[in-house]
């Protein structure tokens, strides 16, 4: 058996998860690293998304590091440019740039079962070898380009919002944007300041509720950098909304029944102040129940629709024509510039990203399909030994990627320093605590609005090709920081290397 290896660890993916998972490798000891990154810098999604008008939508003192807060956001919700910066800033202070290869490609990862080790194989042929592997690789990564017909024939241009073109100038432009999710919430009231013509395509609405976004003065940053205690009671009173907001009304949503309704009511009611036509209200006004979709939070989106030049289409788009887009109904209208917020694709081709292939030859994304998707406490799965899966079934917090993170970033400390108590090596979930902990998350989703409320019309991306809402975890943020510090370490086997002779 050769444990010869390059490295400690291969991560797969520069942006807050991946460097999260680094900093807690670094600090357990694993300094040996390569974080492979297939964009040309780190920072994952706040790096490829530069669309205007992108911004948190979670208020940047949640939406941050808890052991790394900023205190110089210039706004409650900092713009998509500060995120950049501050994954800078952390990759500069965690010192994890030295680790970082970007433009590396990974296009899969095999264990190698006599050798124990990963093999990883990166585009162009190079092989690495690793003794763990992390998976940091984002649920919203892989753009969705959605197949309408005649879209090869448009003759101006299009643009997905994850490649927003700097240098494109949408002023006095006829532009369409199809979508109306949180991207298009964001982008559609700026390219309303820009366009001549402004027509929105809408095939389902989007609950959205009003945003208590100001500046933050300097002397308010300042006392954050002075005293943090009082940016962290800040982060509590944004996380405490957040979690009744974004995690009870919805995940619990059985015993929290009147929140979710009250939080409906809330978009309603500023809806009604923002826009007096009861037909575009109606046409605004989502069918499905709260929290069944990703609901958003904007002060200008529903405004822009009562621009003159800005149009609200619900007829379902029938075809592309070289100069315009064509609905049922037989209407054309003529555009310059066509923007796909159409989002991402994440049940297809994101769970994995990369293929990944286990012990006994089990591949992850086919087992997943012909199973269920499914990951032990959203991070490991039987047969891939030393293989931690941090975008996974069940692992995403309804409160903040970060809260993700760093409940992951808890269960890394808890196993990598028992199997360094044990002098382990290699680790795996059980198989018993694996289907364990997927019957209880299975039972607690029948609380959840997916299961309990109406969301059939909702078409949302939290429910999977077999309609389970396999994404979030159906738990509090402090039950998801419990369990990961506290998860019984007999759920994993640990053992040496020798032991597998
Ligand atoms: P999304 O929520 O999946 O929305 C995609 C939109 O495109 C939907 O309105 C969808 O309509 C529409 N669409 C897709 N294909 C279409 C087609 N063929 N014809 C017509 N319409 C089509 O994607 P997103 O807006 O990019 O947001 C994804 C997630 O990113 C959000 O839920 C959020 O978690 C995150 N996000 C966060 C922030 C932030 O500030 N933190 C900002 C932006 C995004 P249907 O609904 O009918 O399918």
């Amino acid at each position: 058996m050769d444990q010869n290896v390059q490295y400690d660890a291969v991560i797969v993916g520069a942006g807050f998860g991946g460097m999260g998972a680094a900093i807690q490798l670094k600090r357990l000891g694993l300094t040996n690293l390569a974080i492979l990154e297939r964009e040309d810098d780190l920072g994952g999604t706040w790096h490829v998304n530069r669309y205007p008008g992108l911004a948190v939508d979670i208020a940047s003192v949640t939406y941050s590091y808890s052991f790394e807060p900023n205190p110089y956001w210039s706004r409650l919700f900092a713009p998509g440019a500060e995120l950049k910066r501050y994954a800078e800033h952390v990759a500069d202070k965690y010192d994890l740039r030295r680790h970082m290869r970007f433009g590396a490609v990974v296009e899969g990862a095999r264990w190698d079962e006599d050798a124990q080790r990963w093999e990883i194989s990166i585009e162009g042929g190079e092989l690495v070898t690793a003794k763990y592997l992390l998976t940091a690789t984002g649920f919203l990564s892989q753009p969705h380009k959605p197949d309408i017909p005649g879209i090869d024939s448009f003759e101006g241009k299009v643009i997905h919002t994850t490649a927003w073109d700097d240098t494109c100038d949408l002023r006095g432009t006829r532009t369409a944007i199809i979508g109306t999710g949180a991207t298009a919430v964001q982008l559609i009231p700026e390219v309303a300041r820009k366009a001549a013509a402004l027509t929105v395509y809408q095939r389902t609405p989007i609950w959205v509720l009003p945003k208590i976004d100001t500046p933050i003065p300097g002397p308010v940053q300042r006392l954050f950098a002075r005293v943090p205690a009082v940016q962290r009671a800040a982060r509590g009173i944004s996380s405490g909304i957040l979690e009744a907001v974004m995690v009870s009304a919805v995940l619990h949503y059985r015993q929290t029944k009147l929140l979710n309704k009250g939080a409906a009511a809330l978009s309603r009611i500023f809806l009604r102040a923002k826009v007096r036509d009861p037909k575009l209200r109606r046409q605004l006004t989502p069918d499905y129940d709260f929290g069944c979709k990703r609901p958003t939070f904007s002060n200008s989106y529903y405004s822009t629709f009562t621009k003159p030049h800005v149009h609200l289409e619900t007829d379902s788009i029938e075809r592309l024509e070289s100069d315009g887009i064509v609905t049922a109904d037989g209407r054309k209208t003529e555009i310059d510039t066509l923007v796909l917020a159409t989002g991402f694709n994440l049940w297809d081709v994101n769970f994995p990203a990369i293929e990944v292939i286990g012990r006994e030859g089990r591949n992850l994304g086919k087992w997943w399909r012909d199973n269920r998707f499914q990951a032990y406490e959203g991070v490991a799965v039987p047969n891939f030994p030393n293989f931690l899966t941090l975008a996974s079934p069940y692992s995403y917090s309804g409160l903040s990627y970060f809260t993700t993170i760093e409940s992951q970033m808890a269960h890394m400390k808890r196993l990598f320093g028992e199997l360094r108590r044990r002098g382990a090596d290699v680790f795996e979930v059980t198989e018993a605590a694996n289907a364990g902990f997927l019957d209880r998350m299975t039972e607690k989703l029948d609380d959840s609005v997916f299961y309990g409320g109406s969301c059939q019309t909702a078409r949302s991306y939290y429910f999977n090709q077999h309609g389970e809402a396999a994404i979030l975890r159906p738990t509090s943020t402090v039950n998801a920081f419990r369990e990961a510090k506290s998860f019984p370490l007999d759920d994993y086997t640990m053992r040496p290397y020798a032991a597998a002779e």
